[in-house]
């Protein structure tokens, strides 16, 4: 059976998200307390109402418990967001995913039980920001505080040298689990697998490690 979902809040996040999972085909519906916002996605969610999602009757009337999964986009209004997670969770539905403006709303958001709280503002500057320090960072995914997943551009030192050369997880306690060449995919590279220059490495390991293995092995 198909899953269905709500948006709440059609900002920038939630209407990027409405239009995303609509494209792929999704049933949608999209709330929003302003009524242009509502009228912007109306031909491109399944339904789209207005609504102020604070107010449980609202959401009763939605039908919102026999959703598959809520995305709660509400920003700069902390309050709304909260009030309407809490209805949500006191509802019954399955799972909540949060936008947080701060720590201190993630914290509230984690105590009342919020499924997944995401950052989209805070995790896109932190990627943003390893792609400025190194121009050989594609991509970072932070997985923990100490831990992460990187994609890094293969220069000229490691060229034509295979992993077992290299000995980069006894050296440096990373692994390569990926490696993207051209429009190729290698997953989990064996340790014969030679690098070539331009090749897309995909590591996974803790930050300091993955900063040794860059400054020693990819850096000019
Ligand atoms: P973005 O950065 O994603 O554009 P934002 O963080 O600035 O958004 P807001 O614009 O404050 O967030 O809120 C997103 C949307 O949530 C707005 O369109 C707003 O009308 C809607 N919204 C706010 N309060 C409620 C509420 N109580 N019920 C339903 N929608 C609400």
């Amino acid at each position: 059976m198909k899953k269905e979902f709500a948006v709440i809040g059609l900002g920038r996040f939630g209407g990027s998200i409405c239009r995303s999972l609509s494209q792929q085909g999704m049933d949608v519906l999209a709330i929003d307390i302003d009524e242009d916002k509502v009228n912007e996605y109306s031909s491109i969610a399944s339904h789209a109402v207005v609504g102020d999602t604070t107010d449980e009757v609202v959401l009763k009337s939605l039908g919102i418990r026999n959703f598959d999964h809520v995305i709660i986009a509400i920003g700069d209004n902390i309050q709304a967001s909260i009030l309407t997670t809490l209805i949500l969770k006191e509802l019954g539905v399955k799972h909540i995913t949060v936008k947080a403006q701060n720590d201190y709303h993630e914290k509230v958001l984690t105590k009342i039980g919020a499924d997944q709280i995401v950052h989209p503002e805070r995790d896109m500057g932190q990627r943003i920001a390893h792609n400025i320090v190194s121009n050989n960072v594609l991509d970072y995914l932070e997985l923990s505080d100490e831990h992460s997943i990187v994609e890094i551009i293969a220069s000229k030192h490691v060229d034509g040298y295979s992993l077992i050369d290299l000995d980069i997880r006894a050296k440096y306690g990373i692994n390569i689990v990926a490696i993207k060449r051209g429009k190729d995919i290698l997953v989990s590279p064996q340790a014969s697998e030679t690098i070539i220059k331009g090749d897309i490495l995909i590591i996974i390991g803790a930050d300091t490690d993955i900063n040794r293995f860059e400054k020693n092995l990819i850096e000019d």
